[in-house]
C-alpha cells in the first residue's frame, strides 16, 4: 500500500507539485506575452525564415497541431512549429528562436545535445522497466532485483540533468539571435527572456521531480532492508 506511505508525501508529492506549478508558470507567461505583438511585425514563422537567411543554416519547417508543442527534430532536420508559435507576438518569436537554437546546436554538434540523443533509448527502457523490476523485487523480497530496478529508473534522472544545459544553451542562443538581428528590442527582449526562463524552469522542476522520485524509491528500499 504505497499510496499511504508517508514518505510519498515527503518526497514524491513535492516534486509533482513543483512540476505542475512550473507547467502553470510557463503557460501563464506564454499567454501573457502571446498578447504582446512585436514592434517589427515579425511572426514566429518569419523568425525561422529570417534566422535561416542570416545564419545560412537550412532545414525543413513544418506546422504541427497544438500549443507549445514546438520542437526541432535532429533526426529529420525539421523545425516543427505549433499553432501558438506562428503568430506575431513576443512569445511566439521567443519560442521559435529557442527551437532555432536547437537547430544550431545540431549543426554545430553541440555535445550535450548529442549525449541526450544517445541516451534516449536507455531512458525510455529504464522509465518503465525500472519501476517494474523495482516493485517485483519488493514483492518477492528480492533486494538485488529492486536495486537493479532503481538503477534502471535512475536513467530518467540522468536524462533530466543532461537536458538542462541543452535547454539553457538553446535559450541563450535564442536571446543572442533576437538581439543581434534586431528582431526584438528593449521591453520585448525582457518579455522574451521571461518566456524562456519560465520554460527553463520546467526543466529544473523535472530534475527535482526525478531526483525526489528516485529518493522516494531509495527510502522504500531502505525501509525494506531494515525489516
Ligand atoms: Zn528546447
Amino acid at each position: 500500500m504505497f499510496y499511504f506511505d508517508p514518505m510519498y508525501f515527503v518526497f514524491a508529492l513535492p516534486g509533482l507539485a513543483l512540476a505542475l506549478w512550473a507547467q502553470f508558470m510557463v503557460r501563464s507567461t506564454f499567454a501573457r506575452y502571446a498578447k504582446v505583438p512585436t514592434s517589427s511585425g515579425i511572426t514566429g514563422a518569419g523568425v525561422a525564415e529570417l534566422f535561416m537567411e542570416r545564419t545560412g543554416l537550412r532545414f525543413g519547417v513544418a506546422r504541427i497541431p497544438g500549443m507549445l508543442t514546438d520542437n526541432y527534430n535532429p533526426g529529420n532536420k525539421t523545425l516543427n512549429l505549433s499553432q501558438s508559435s506562428v503568430q506575431n507576438s513576443v512569445a511566439s518569436v521567443a519560442v521559435v528562436a529557442h527551437e532555432f537554437g536547437h537547430a544550431l546546436q545540431d549543426a554545430q554538434n553541440y555535445m550535450p545535445l548529442r549525449l541526450r540523443g544517445a541516451i534516449v533509448p536507455a531512458v525510455n527502457l529504464g522509465a518503465w522497466v525500472g519501476p517494474l523490476l523495482f516493485f517485483i523485487g519488493l514483492f518477492f523480497n528480492h533486494y538485488d532485483l529492486a536495486v537493479a530496478g532503481l538503477v534502471a529508473f535512475a536513467a530518467t534522472a540522468v536524462f533530466a540533468i543532461v537536458t538542462l544545459p541543452v535547454e539553457l544553451n538553446a535559450s541563450n542562443r535564442a536571446m543572442q539571435l533576437l538581439a543581434s538581428n534586431g528582431v526584438l528590442a528593449g521591453e520585448e527582449l525582457v518579455g522574451a527572456r521571461k518566456v524562456l526562463n519560465a520554460a527553463a524552469f520546467t526543466y529544473v522542476a523535472a530534475v527535482a521531480q526525478s531526483l525526489l522520485t528516485l529518493l522516494y524509491y531509495v527510502s522504500i528500499l531502505g525501509g525494506r532492508r531494515q525489516n
